[in-house]
């Protein structure tokens, strides 16, 4: 225990820091001094010291809610290993262990109790609690009582009663989740409407972001490590269980150190994967977004996407593992329209409430005007979390080469009339060659090769096009809303009314240019 001591001293002694990062300091006196409080903090930020803290100083026992085991476990390990005496109850434990737990909480020898909510909410867990001092309660991962979040979890709607039963005991609620909606549905449900706010920047400025279109996944993988992460420690994310492991054999083969992790594999060997990549240095893990909900290593230099993340939210969580020690790191991806195919229909067969599917639908969405902006990314993401960022970053793609604009007037009319010639069943790859006057098997079959919009692609204005940038011509159109992509069709363009106007030429649109690619790799196309 550790009555007396100040929490700056806290820091140093048990935790080795030698100062408060953001608004730990401010919140962990709010706390100590009996407030309640609504902390919002990017993942990484340090949410943790803010309840420990106040943990160890306020007298009693701090109770902390959180919803997954293994989190738990890890918390509370690392607890120990700091001499501080914590402990868990879930249903990991036997009935023994359990008990042996309840035994030290009654003689109040622990100075956290980190508890799953439902075990929490058990008659038995909560007369327990009226016979102790609590120190007070931390939720952590606040957002899992919302709804409408990914990650709901309908034992902690009940967490209200903690107010009700313990009136003069803090509360402080946390997460990472800082979209408005699922703010204030933490502050109704958890009744915290008195709490204080802190809300942190979500700005990780050290990460730089860059978005590549995908044309031959591997190759263009494989040349951004070895351009720029020939020894780093890296997680590579793939969509599929398979792509996992063939990608991950591609890069061993290639002379990377590189393993694979997703929820199809043995727990043994997960266990062991997750072990090497926190232990050894320059690991690359290639893995299911199964991985990295509570890893944490501070010196990840990169996060490289193969495959479309399904929401902004994703994206920032995923790509929120890299350089949490504040040293530069990056965001890599690679993305294609037929990313986007797989997960609206994904979406589209879940067994989901339509309510909840039209948010998915909406979020992928903004994910793609993310991949399509010609603006600065970090605004783009920022903004979409409710935190406009005054000036372009300065380190993501866009600011650094900044992306060419043309007028894109002439080819939007050009791909829209040849997805309405060909009857609005095809994908971007077919029509751009029935643009490009590409004359084979199934285009003859359809009779497309007489179709008015048969090779007028070759050029627009002028300038002569290819398949690439007819294909981009495509995306950017979905990204905008003027075409829509039928996943029924298997991602086969329809026109939208959005797109008519276009189409009528009352108006016209401007397109980015993506780059050139430079490497003779790269040219060939994704499979
Ligand atoms: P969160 O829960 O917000 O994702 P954590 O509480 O797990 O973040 O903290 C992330 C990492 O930052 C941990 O390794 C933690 O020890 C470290 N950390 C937290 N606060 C400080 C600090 N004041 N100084 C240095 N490191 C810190
Ligand atoms: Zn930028």
């Amino acid at each position: 225990m550790a009555m007396g001591e100040s929490a700056q001293e806290i820091l140093s002694r048990v935790f080795g820091y030698d100062r408060f990062r953001g608004a730990q300091a401010e919140i962990i006196e709010h706390v100590i001094s009996g407030g309640d409080a609504l902390v919002l903090m990017p993942t990484g930020g340090g949410k943790s010291l803010c309840y420990q803290i106040p943990a160890l100083i306020r007298p009693g026992t701090a109770i902390v809610v959180s919803p997954l085991i293994a989190l738990m476990q890890d918390q509370v390990e690392a607890l120990r290993q700091l001499g501080v005496h914590a402990a868990f109850l879930n249903s990991s434990l036997d009935l023994d262990e359990a008990r042996a737990v309840e035994r030290a909480l009654r003689n109040g020898s622990l100075d956290l109790l980190y508890v799953a909510p439902e075990r929490l909410l058990t008659e038995r867990c909560l007369s327990l609690l009226d016979s102790i001092e609590i120190a007070l309660f931390a939720i952590d991962e606040a957002h899992c009582v919302s709804q409408w979040g990914h990650d709901f979890r309908p034992e902690y709607i009940q967490l209200e009663c903690l107010q009700k039963r313990w009136p003069q005991v803090p509360r402080i609620a946390l997460t990472a989740t800082a979209d408005a909606p699922t703010r204030n549905e933490i502050v109704a449900r958890l009744r915290l409407e008195s709490a204080r706010r802190f809300v942190s920047s979500f700005d990780r400025p050290n990460i730089r972001y860059r978005i590549v279109e995908k044309t031959n996944p591997r190759r263009q993988l494989l040349d951004f490590l070895r351009r720029e992460h020939p020894e780093s420690a890296g997680i590579v994310y793939c969509l599929s269980r398979r792509r996992v492991e063939e990608t991950a054999l591609h890069l061993q083969e290639r002379g990377f150190r590189a393993l694979p992790y997703h929820a199809g594999l043995p727990a043994e060997m997960r266990r062991e994967h997750q072990a090497r990549f926190l232990r050894e240095d320059g690991l690359i893990m290639v893995a299911t977004i199964a991985f990295g909900m509570g890893i944490d290593k501070p010196d990840v230099r990169f996060v490289a996407h193969l495959d479309l993340p399904k929401s902004p939210e994703s994206y920032y969580q995923e790509t929120g593992r890299a350089g949490r020690d504040g040293l530069p790191a990056d965001a890599w991806m690679a993305y294609g329209l037929s990313d986007l195919v797989t997960l609206r229909r994904l979406i589209e067969e879940s067994e989901a409430e339509e309510r909840f599917k039209r948010i998915e639908m909406h979020k992928l969405d903004a994910m793609l005007g993310l991949c399509e902006t010609t603006n600065c990314r970090r605004q783009v993401l920022l903004n979409y979390f409710g935190e406009p960022l005054e000036r372009p970053c300065g380190n993501c793609d866009t600011c650094l080469e900044p992306v060419e604009t043309w007028d894109g007037t002439e080819a939007a009319r050009k791909a829209l009339s040849c997805i309405y010639r060909t009857g609005q069943r095809f994908g971007s790859a077919y029509l751009a060659d029935v643009l490009l006057g590409k004359s084979n098997d199934r285009i003859r079959r359809f009779g497309h090769d007489r179709v008015s919009t048969f090779g007028i692609g070759q050029s627009v204005d002028g300038r002569p096009m290819t398949a690439d940038q007819w294909r981009s011509v495509y995306r950017q159109l979905v990204a905008a809303g003027l075409v829509s992509v039928d996943v029924e069709g298997h991602g086969s363009l329809r026109l939208t009314e959005a797109g008519r106007p276009l189409l009528r030429g009352e108006c016209g649109i401007q397109l980015r240019r993506d780059p050139e690619r430079k490497r003779g790799g790269d040219r060939t196309r994704a499979p």
